[in-house]
């Protein structure tokens, strides 16, 4: 899959693609990701990307003639299909099922062209012609698309079979079964005083499982709850979920926590 960013800042765009597992995915050709200098699409001395908006008002608005010869200039080189997405604080926010969604275009050779605006954004009348989707990394108002570019191309990425070295971890992550991830750890034994839950150690892998079904519930209980209200709950995680508030109403029933680790026990 390719992904072709077009932005006044390429130097951004590969500094962050020359790192980690993005590099080793692009080294192994499961993906490809082009910075595209929206500067090289103009024609004036100065290559001027940005003019005053219309109307007066603060700021500059990217020009509309650079950025429709870079989309143009784009398909054009792209071998394949392409999907034209606009970074925008207005668009839809990004989230694990739209990077899921994005990395199905892998299985049908369709290349990503991203567009990120500077200033105070871009010209209306390429939101309205040339673009397919418009999409936000959140409710809040960067200085460029870049930084939402790469969120985008480093979560889809992650999706793309082979791109990571076990496929199966970005299965297991938080969001994969719309629960958070549960709790982890690793060596040392013991830590400042903290150690290891003994059952993780037990090598009893339905017991390890249970506990980790625990944790994930919990969490997502404590940290998300939100995720919890539209879930079909299995018995297992019921029972899980009853042994749970039963323990709870112990605690406020003698006003402290006698029971430990009763995690393992569940
Ligand atoms: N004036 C614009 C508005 O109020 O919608 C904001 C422009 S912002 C300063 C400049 C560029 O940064 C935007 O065109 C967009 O490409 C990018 N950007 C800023 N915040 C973003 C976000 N939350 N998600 C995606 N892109 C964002």
């Amino acid at each position: 899959m390719e992904f072709y960013v077009l932005t006044i800042f390429p130097e951004m765009i590969d500094a962050c693609s020359g790192i980690g597992v993005l590099k080793k995915a692009i080294e192994q050709k499961k993906i490809s990701v082009q910075a595209v200098n929206i500067r090289d699409y103009t024609f004036d001395r100065h290559k001027s990307v940005d003019d005053t908006p219309y109307g007066g008002g603060v700021g500059m608005v990217m020009k509309p003639g650079p950025l429709m010869k870079a989309i143009q200039d784009t398909q054009k080189k792209s071998d394949h299909q392409c999907k034209t997405i606009f970074l925008s604080p207005q668009g839809k926010t990004f989230n694990q099922n739209i990077a899921r969604e994005l990395a199905l275009y892998h299985e049908t050779q369709t290349d990503l062209i991203l567009i990120c605006g500077r200033y105070e954004g871009i010209d209306e009348r390429i939101c309205n012609e040339f673009i397919d989707d418009e999409l936000s990394i959140g409710d809040y108002v960067l200085t460029g698309g870049e930084l939402p570019a790469l969120i985008i191309i480093d979560a889809v990425s992650r999706l793309i079979p082979g791109v990571l070295g076990n496929d199966q971890s970005a299965d297991e992550d938080t969001f994969s079964g719309d629960l958070i991830k549960h709790a982890q750890y690793t060596r040392p034994y013991a830590f400042e005083g903290m150690t290891v839950p003994d059952v993780l150690l037990s090598g009893n892998h339905k017991d390890i499982y249970n506990w980790r079904l625990a944790s994930s519930l919990i969490k997502t209980f404590f940290k998300r709850p939100d995720l919890l209200e539209q879930r079909n709950f299995s018995v297992e995680e019921i029972n899980i979920l009853t042994h749970w508030s039963e323990y709870l109403q112990k605690i406020i029933q003698h006003g402290s926590i006698h029971c430990t680790n009763s995690l393992s026990s569940t």
